[in-house]
């Protein structure tokens, strides 16, 4: 029997989803005797752009040629599955910004570059907000286990069991002191999606939201209490937005406000 075929790729990001993938060193060569690798330029030559039954796509789309590639890649795939916040939710080049696009590439590209192919760019999306997404692998970068289970689930037919809660019940998990209520911490865990272990605030360092949000966040909470120590409303927006500047409410389960709606 034919092995399943699979196709990694990477659009606007770091390549750090694509490269935890290439450090799962110990499974590597399981899971590469387990499918048929048609495609992963960062790992391999002698690539072949054919129908495969799964794309593993990292990074966020932001001009028309990785538009192109994008609608491309969900033509000929059977599953598609974005890995990483970029791919998931705009990640870090998402983030609100103030400066307007057309000044910013003017700042970058000059007036003597408009042939640069990356002048077409603009405000980058998640892939949801240009193709079908199956399934989601989030994290900046995913988690190397998470990924495992993801393609071992995939290759049995089901999709992944992957956390679906909110950072702070593994934080709790691990007893740590809570560095919001506590210590007065800008920490984003209570509307961040679970998976790393609650890795920052078990050393103390509070939750950024690298992880995108949780479904059905609940910012009004955060907010209320964020505002209550202090903070600044403009501190507030600009934090939530850093990992997740392209989320909606419809995104959240149309509940509760959304960042930008912070008056
Ligand atoms: S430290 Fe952060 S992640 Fe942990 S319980 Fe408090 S708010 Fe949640
Ligand atoms: S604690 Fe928050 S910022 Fe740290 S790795 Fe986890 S989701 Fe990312």
């Amino acid at each position: 029997m034919a092995k399943p075929s699979i196709g990694v790729y990477g659009l606007t990001g770091c390549a750090g989803c694509q490269l935890n993938i290439i450090n799962c060193e110990d499974e590597l060569l399981d899971i590469a005797a387990a499918v048929d690798i048609k495609s992963f330029i960062m790992a391999q030559t002698g690539n072949v752009e054919c129908e495969i039954d799964i794309a593993f796509v990292e990074g966020a789309v932001s001009n028309e040629k990785q538009k192109k590639q994008l609608l491309d890649i969900r033509e000929r795939a059977g599953l598609l599955v974005a890995i990483g916040t970029c791919a998931s939710w705009g990640g870090v080049e998402a983030m609100i910004n103030d400066v307007p696009r057309e000044v910013a590439k003017k700042d970058v590209y000059g007036d003597t570059m408009k042939d640069n192919p990356f002048y077409d760019c603009f405000n980058p999306m998640p892939l949801k907000d240009v193709v079908k997404v199956d399934f989601q692998i989030v994290g900046c970068p995913i988690e190397r286990p998470q990924f495992i289970q993801a393609v071992a689930s995939l290759l049995n037919g089901n999709l992944p069991l992957l956390p679906t809660y909110a950072l702070c019940t593994e934080c709790k998990f691990k007893e740590n002191e809570c560095l919001l209520i506590e210590q007065d911490k800008f920490c984003l865990g209570p509307v961040t999606k679970a998976g790393c272990g609650a890795r920052c605030p078990s050393n103390n360092i509070p939750c950024e939201g690298c992880r995108g949000p949780v479904f059905e966040a609940n910012y009004a909470s955060e907010v209320e209490i964020m505002l209550e120590k202090g903070y600044t409303k403009e501190y507030i927006a600009q934090q939530m937005s850093t990992f997740a500047g392209t989320i909606s409410a419809e995104d959240l389960g149309a509940r509760k406000l959304v960042k930008t709606d912070i008056p």
